[in-house]
């Protein structure tokens, strides 16, 4: 084992569990370690680096702007900020936008935003079971699962949790206090789970019947993840407020809350604020993204792969019906459902996956999950069924 691994379970506090592997460098759907081993990357860093490693194109746009501007803070305007801006409005449902540096702290902008365009008295988010949204103290409140509660109680109040696909449960959810539901159009954490159309048409009809925010959790699944720029844009329900983050700067941190403008006015100066939001660096990165996300064919061709990877899962399933229950999931996030003893079992296939240089992960007690960067190839898709159906069979 690699010394540093041992200097680091010295030095850090153990919130984390992690591949044995010091990874030093990377290129397109390639990691490198420190020992000379290279692996294929269905994780992108949980859904970060959907350009894969390296991208010349981000790398050059973040090279060019740490030349000259680092930070100054939201006290000043700053091109690439309004830049990144321009191209989320432009390309989404959204009048205006709100950065922050990370999904949690985007959801938390989202929350408030909810809230203080609600007025008085209105506070109360419904989210879904299963859910995933961050690790703050109101996001974690506002997650549905409660292992990611245990130990840190008394949480944030005005956070209420329905059963998945329960659409009679989420209405009686519904009361004088409520502001807003915030769901994720496609669970990722939850174990890559989509929900069907016609419960997410419903929720908004709710939302609109009880003048409700309907927020968009999009920090995984954005970010032309499923094959159009933002999920919702296939299940044809918009949401009032929509989070961003992983994705967004390829790697670098970045999140952002995107709403309409009847919402969007309830944030006056001052009532909310971030001191590396929007950082231009960051953003520049962003830009680069958006740009390279929109380039002709981009998502067509995610899309195409996507139905290629899933195709190809469902046939290594199909060999494997004593493990492998279904596959799901849309574009380039795709789930395997394991069956009988997944929550042990699903841990051990991933370190066989580890052990033959190919990096995936568990999510939800139940699903191996898969994400490649967006520029994956069949060939490199090819790759990693291979290796799946070796450990699968054990
Ligand atoms: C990862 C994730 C978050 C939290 O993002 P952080 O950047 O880790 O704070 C929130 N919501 C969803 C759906 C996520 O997948």
């Amino acid at each position: 084992m690699h010394p540093l691994i041992e200097t680091a379970d010295r030095l850090f506090m153990t919130t984390y569990s992690r591949f044995p592997a010091v990874i030093t460098e990377g290129a397109g759907c390639r990691l490198r370690d420190a020992e000379g081993r290279e692996f294929l990357d269905f994780l992108s860093g949980i859904a970060v680096t959907n350009l894969g490693h390296a991208h010349p194109r981000v790398t050059a746009a973040i090279k060019a702007q740490a030349e000259r501007l680092l930070h100054v803070s939201n006290l000043f305007y700053t091109g690439p900020q309004t830049r990144l801006a321009e191209l989320l409005v432009a390309h989404s449902f959204a009048d205006r936008v709100f950065f922050a540096n990370s999904g949690a702290e985007a959801n938390e902008a989202a929350i408030k935003l909810a809230r203080i365009s609600a007025g008085e008295g209105r506070y109360e988010i419904i989210s879904l079971a299963g859910s995933f949204h961050g690790r703050t103290l109101a996001t974690v409140a506002a997650t549905g699962q409660s292992k990611f509660h245990q130990g840190f109680e008394p949480l944030p109040t005005g956070f209420v949790h329905v059963p998945f696909g329960d659409l009679a449960a989420l209405e009686q959810a519904i009361g004088p206090q409520t502001c807003g539901v915030l769901v994720e159009p496609l669970q990722g954490e939850g174990g890559v789970r989509p929900l069907d159309p016609n419960y997410l048409a419903a929720i908004r009809q709710l939302c609109d019947q009880h003048g409700l925010a309907l927020i968009f959790d999009e920090v995984q699944v954005g970010m032309g993840r499923t094959g159009t720029l933002f999920a919702y844009q296939q299940l044809d329900v918009e949401p009032d407020i929509m989070t961003l983050a992983k994705a967004l700067g390829n790697g670098l941190p970045i999140g952002a809350a995107l709403a309409r403008e009847r919402l969007a006015a309830a944030f006056t100066p001052g009532t909310h604020a971030s001191t590396f939001g929007g950082n231009p660096v960051a953003c520049a990165a962003g830009v680069a993204v958006m740009e390279t996300l929109l380039e002709p064919g981009f998502l067509a061709a995610v899309r195409q792969r996507g139905d290629y990877l899933a195709a190809g899962l469902r046939r290594v399933a199909g060999r494997h019906p004593a493990v492998a229950e279904a596959v799901r999931g849309m574009g380039l996030i795709q789930g395997l459902v394991l069956n009988g003893h997944a929550r042990e079992r699903g841990p051990a296939i991933v370190n066989r996956l580890f052990d033959q240089g190919v990096l995936a992960n568990f999510a939800g007690n139940t699903t191996l999950r898969f994400l490649p960067p967006l520029i994956v190839t069949e060939a490199e898709i090819d790759e990693m069924l291979a290796a799946l159906d070796r450990a699968l069979a054990g």
